[in-house]
């Protein structure tokens, strides 16, 4: 049988209306495909270091299973796939899908945000052994690192990522802060391989090339550019900064910004299923040791001749599918056009092509280079039955539903304080496509496998609605709510004159070691004036966190950040800094202001990151002027004149009369810092420390006062061993500093929702949320706002009390060493109340925090 029929049931619910159509694809079945099916990618090899017990059992399993399939020699193709969306490409969350078979998992890209949209929506990173990437740009790579790390945790024993051979590189590069990365293997798999097989598909690798390539050269000073689609600060400021010598030449000349990369996907062909009922109806000795050889042979394709009756095939198997094919496909800008348009390999999957045509082509493709001829040209080169999804900016869609719940209930204690999430909306309107297409959706999957279909099923709403009612029915929470905003407003009214509303902290991310749903890592903002904001750590995902707070206006925010503060190098802090840059650069030029290099005030050390990553990956160095933290220790002396001007004008820009660094006791070259406006006003903040006398010193008599608490009271041991705080040391702190107010932040992930409180609490002492807001007058306020977070939270904290005190019963002078018990208990107790969630999940995330705090 050479051709068969596959019906095609889209199933697509538009605003909420269901509409499905059929549709016919006739296909040819090649087995042409299967001379190609000669690369085999040996599997993993392990030593004998395993960071956990529980992963290196389930990834045994997996090998073993992956041996004894592959030792069949006969392919049975995976019966379950599907492609789904992760980061659905607006611009808080970057492009990235997520592909899943019974036998693997991939990940296409992985932006900034991506393992914690992962995390949040539950799909897991322990089986991802395989990363693609479509190019090497910040946007694709910038939550990679962080991402490495987690599989470390998890025991993943092997990834490999494919794309654009600088991926060494960038993996070089992490390295010079996440250490050396022994516990996981990690190789790059460059486009010049071609070709990946596993047990689910074959992929290839298909380079393309800007246009203005082969006239331009890779030394041209246009191949290094930060992104194809914008502009670069100029070369001459790159002159100026005295960085352009033989080495700035070799630089530009690693980087390759001209080159894309998109990925063919083959799925294996699967063999058709025997039909029980119509082999009994046709007499087949079903259910006896006969029929085995039977359904192979028919399986196979082969006649066979039963009780002289001749059956085919076709009569008790269905057919057997010889493997869709999928393609990914970035085309970041006009230069790529003609690279993608013209591009043979791809075409081999059109209308009229040499293979089978594609069932689904993903573009990752703005609207500007939709709406151009060529490219739709191309787009309908494919048969009308080729479904497009496209991920850009024109989507519309929520990604992070859980901090837009925690958000909407806690709007509802304090509406300042707490102020609503916003939404970035795209201003062009949608390219008018003449080929039926998809807009992405964060979980919007298109399954392959066993039946091609959209499917809507995991998209989430977000209803402000429903969270508003869910937390009205959390039991005293409305009479708490009323209670304090009766203090409240007595309390502003007690101001005779109005409190300054500047400075104005925004805490973007309050919790530690990797970014979790209701969570992101460190990043605060501090809006000095209307117009000076500085930046107090930079944690993966900081740049999305401010696109949901401040929605349109982030372009304004942006420009007005002059400074930004990095305390030490740890991926919670710093790995959202590249990004930022980017995104002030663009910022800057829409709203058409004059670019200006940010002062970086940063440990030495981030040079060696940066300075890699700008060499190989893409131009970083002209967007700061380095401040190296140590020059801003008391007794510093600054002897290079380009620092001390730096420091100078850094401290003009944003009034202030000192900046003060200390080292702190956490890793190597860590610190904290304190600043003082010229209105009087002091500000310090810890980063990551145990109690340290430094800090007290340069911190003394602070305004405010923002100092980690990563752990609870009785986990003192787990502190020291981690080298973080607890509650009452960092309140302990202040107290010792003689500081105005108190807010604590960098709460370890197991206190998602809200830190155990401890009895040190005064009326000086605050909790911080992502996206809280406060300014000086607040301080009064604070305070009166935890009776109504206790009660919003209080089963969360009931629990943690629990936890807390069987953990006293068990040992009593509270030890860290208890970690695996207390997440036995952990989940019992969860067990016990009858809890909704993913236990497993739960447990991996806590177990996974716990490692990684190691090293936030
Ligand atoms: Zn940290
Ligand atoms: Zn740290």
């Amino acid at each position: 049988m050479n051709s068969f029929h596959v019906r095609l049931c889209r199933l697509l619910v538009v605003k909420g209306r269901a509409l499905s159509a059929a549709v016919t694809v006739s296909r040819r079945h090649s087995s042409s495909h299967r001379s190609v099916f000669h690369f085999y990618r040996s599997m993993a090899t392990f030593g004998d270091q395993f960071p956990a017990k529980r992963p290196q059992k389930q990834t045994l399993r997996r090998v073993k299973t992956k041996e004894s399939r592959s030792k069949r020699g006969d392919v049975h193709g995976p019966s379950t796939v599907y492609v789904q969306v992760v980061g659905a490409g607006s611009r808080d969350s970057p492009a990235s899908l997520y592909v899943f078979s019974e036998f693997n998992r991939y990940l296409f890209n992985c932006g900034e945000g991506t393992q914690r949209l992962m995390q949040e929506h539950k799909l897991k990173a322990a089986r991802l052994d395989n990363i693609f990437l479509t190019r090497l740009s910040w946007e694709n790579v910038g939550g990679l690192s962080g991402m490495i790390l987690t599989l470390k945790d998890t025991g993943v024993p092997e990834c490999v990522l494919s794309g654009p051979p600088q991926l060494r590189n960038y993996l070089h590069a992490i390295k010079s802060f996440s250490g050396p990365l022994v516990d996981i293997k990690l190789s790059v798999r460059p486009y010049t391989e071609e070709m990946h097989r596993d047990e689910t598909m074959t992929v290839y690798q298909v380079p393309i090339f800007a246009k203005s390539r082969s006239d331009r050269g890779r030394n041209s000073s246009k191949s290094g550019r930060s992104s194809p689609a914008q502009s670069s600060p100029k070369r001459d400021e790159f002159h100026h900064n005295g960085r352009v010598d033989e080495s700035g030449e070799r630089r530009v000349a690693a980087r390759d910004a001209s080159l894309v990369i998109a990925f063919v996907c083959k799925l294996h062909p699967k063999k058709g299923n025997f039909l029980v009922a119509q082999a009994k109806e046709l007499g087949l000795p079903v259910g006896t040791a006969a029929i085995g050889p039977l359904i192979t042979a028919l399986k196979d394709g082969k006649t066979i001749v039963h009780d002289g009756k001749e059956i085919r095939p076709e009569q008790v198997c269905t057919p057997t599918d010889p493997g869709p094919v999928f393609i990914v496909v970035e085309c970041p800008s006009e230069e790529f056009i003609e690279g993608v348009c013209t591009n043979q390999q791809l075409r081999r999957y059109q209308t009229g092509g040499a293979e089978d045509s594609a069932v689904l082509v993903v573009h990752m493709t703005p609207e500007s280079v939709l709406e151009t001829d060529q490219y739709k040209e191309w787009m309908e080169r494919f048969p009308s039955t080729t479904e497009h999804l496209i991920l850009n900016e024109q989507v519309c869609t929520v990604h992070n539903i859980r901090s837009h719940k925690i958000q909407t209930q806690l709007n509802m204690i304090h509406p300042e304080i707490f102020p609503e999430l916003k939404a970035y909306k795209a201003k062009q309107p949608q390219a008018a496509l003449h080929v039926p297409n998809v807009r992405a959706e964060c979980l919007l999957k298109f399954q392959l496998r066993p039946v091609m279909e959209w499917q809507r099923d995991a998209v989430s709403s977000c209803s402000s609605e429903e969270f508003v009612k869910e937390a009205s029915e959390v039991t005293n929470f409305l009479e708490e709510v009323e209670k304090c905003r009766r203090t409240c407003s007595a309390e502003e009214r007690e101001l005779s004159v109005p409190g300054e509303k500047y400075p104005e902290v925004v805490f973007l991310g309050t919790g530690s070691a990797l970014p979790m749903k209701i969570r992101n890592v460190s990043g605060t903002l501090v809006n000095i004036s209307p117009s000076q904001s500085l930046l107090l750590d930079c944690g993966e995902g900081t740049f999305g966190q401010l696109c949901r707070h401040y929605g349109d206006d982030v372009d304004d925010t942006l420009s007005k950040i002059s400074t930004v503060f990095i305390s030490h190098l740890h991926a919670d802090h710093h790995t959202g800094l590249i990004k930022l840059l980017y995104q002030r650069q663009r910022a800057l030029a829409s709203l058409g202001r004059p670019f200006s290099p940010i002062y970086l005030v940063a440990p030495a050390q981030i040079m060696a990151w940066l300075g890699q990553y700008h060499d190989y990956c893409e131009e970083i160095l002209s967007h700061f002027n380095h401040i190296p933290n140590r020059f801003l220790c008391d007794d510093a002396e600054v002897s290079k004149p380009k620092t001390h001007s730096f420091i100078q004008a850094m401290l003009k820009k944003n009034n202030l009369e000192e900046f003060r660094t200390c080292v702190v006791r956490h890793c190597k070259n860590a610190f904290a810092c304190s600043f003082v406006h010229q209105s009087g006003w002091k500000l310090a903040f810890s980063g990551d420390t145990m109690p340290c006398d430094a800090f007290v010193n340069i911190g003394k008599n602070a305004t405010l006062l923002i100092h980690e608490a990563t752990l609870e009271d009785e986990l003192e041991e787990e502190a020291v061993e981690k080298r973080h705080s607890t509650t009452s040391q960092a309140i302990g702190i202040g107290m010792k500093m003689n500081a105005d107010f108190i807010m604590l932040n960098h709460f370890s992930q197991r206190y998602a929702k809200i830190p155990l409180f401890s009895e040190d609490f005064s009326d000086k002492v605050g909790i911080s949320f992502d996206h809280m807001k406060i300014c000086f007058r607040d301080f009064k306020i604070l305070p009166k706002l935890i009776p109504a977070l206790k009660t919003l939270f209080a089963e969360e904290l009931e629990e943690m009390e629990e936890r807390r005190e069987k953990r006293e019963l068990r040992n009593p002078r509270g030890s860290s060493n208890e970690v695996v018990s207390e997440q036995k208990m952990f989940r019992r107790s969860e067990v016990e109340r009858g809890a909704k969630r993913d236990q497993e999940e739960e447990e991996e995330m806590h177990s996974i925090d716990t490692k990684r705090l190691k090293t936030s």
